[in-house]
């Protein structure tokens, strides 16, 4: 029997997921540590790695491939890290198909996070009915990845469709953490908001003054009642139907699906979206779908499952052609 691994490296949490070829077994949660080196989170990986197979009774060198979804940009043919993001910069100089052999006799496949996310939405989520749609995460930072013409856009340096959050939405704008001015995750993030609030006209006049933490949870509860909440509400709202109509000019996609822990407003975000998007986008064919994502937080470690999977069923079907 094969078994196979998905692996979602994130900034505060790593998911594990195990399985055999019809479905995941199980799946393990377990804390990051960026503070530390990657081989530092290595390691707690081949511990939660030995710990489930324990659980399950199934041998390390059963496992026959493993899909492993990083937070930066990454080289998928030559399985390599090229760029990091001030965390886990050790994984640069990672062998990771020595490390999958020599750990687990295996083989590996390793994509960019939000194309790995893209690609469980896409094989098991709100993405299945689509040749051509963008994913858009929306959190601490926004991160993007397209299908298009039924595939994974790639592009020459491995990097298309990934930079949808360094889309300039304002030349002028606040900077961006990539050096560059207005992008949409300098606009519309949580990372963003602080500035928002802190520098917004009336905030003296305002219940965020008094909040010692502000997320968009905070945001989207409070602006029922607050004018200042309401209107940096409705300013992310704007960016981010901005960002969309670039996306759809960009890639002519059937669909926009949107995840992130702030689509628990679902109600609010998506026909405030579909009416502004409607709107702006030149797209005389029809409209663009703008859905929520199924998978949500599952979608990372979903797609590097199903990647596991794929790679290792492409090598078997080599070695039945060379037979
Ligand atoms: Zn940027």
């Amino acid at each position: 029997m094969a078994y196979f691994v998905g692996i979602d490296l994130g900034g505060t949490r790593i998911k594990i997921a195990l399985g055999d070829d019809k479905r995941i077994l199980i799946t393990r949660n377990v804390k990051a540590r960026k503070e530390l080196s990657f081989m530092s989170n290595i390691r707690i990986i081949e511990d939660t790695i030995k710990v489930i197979c324990e659980e399950q009774k199934i041998m390390f060198m059963d496992i026959s491939s493993i899909g492993f979804s990083f937070p930066s940009l990454v080289n998928n043919e030559l399985k390599k890290v090229i760029s990091t993001n001030d965390k886990f910069n050790d994984a640069k100089e990672f062998d990771w198909v020595e490390w999958s052999k020599s750990t687990f006799g295996a083989y590996i496949s390793l994509e960019n996070d939000a194309r790995m996310a893209c690609y469980g939405e896409w094989k098991s989520g709100a993405g299945r009915p689509f040749t051509d749609f963008v994913m858009m995460t929306l959190g601490t930072g926004v991160g993007t990845a397209v299908i298009m013409d039924g595939n994974p856009l790639v592009g020459k340096h491995f990097q298309a469709g990934n930079l949808g959050g360094h889309l300039t939405v304002d030349y002028a704008g606040a900077l961006c953490s990539c050096g560059n001015r207005g992008c949409v995750e300098a606009e519309a993030s949580s990372t963003a908001l602080k500035r928002l609030v802190e520098t917004h006209p009336k905030i003296l006049e305002s219940e965020l003054k008094n909040r010692s933490k502000i997320d968009f949870a905070t945001i989207f509860d409070l602006a029922e009642s607050d004018l200042v909440a309401l209107e940096i509400r409705d300013h992310c709202l704007d960016v981010w139907s901005a960002a969309i109509v670039n996306y759809i000019h960009a890639y002519d996609p059937e669909a926009i699906i949107i995840s992130g822990g702030i689509m628990n407003s679902k109600k609010i975000i998506l026909p405030y979206l579909r009416e502004k998007v409607g709107g702006l986008a030149w797209s005389p064919w029809g409209h663009v779908a703008i859905l929520s994502s199924e998978l949500n937080d599952n979608a990372g470690v979903n797609g590097a499952f199903l990647m596991a999977k794929n790679e290792f069923e492409k090598h078997e079907r080599k070695k039945i052609k060379l037979r």
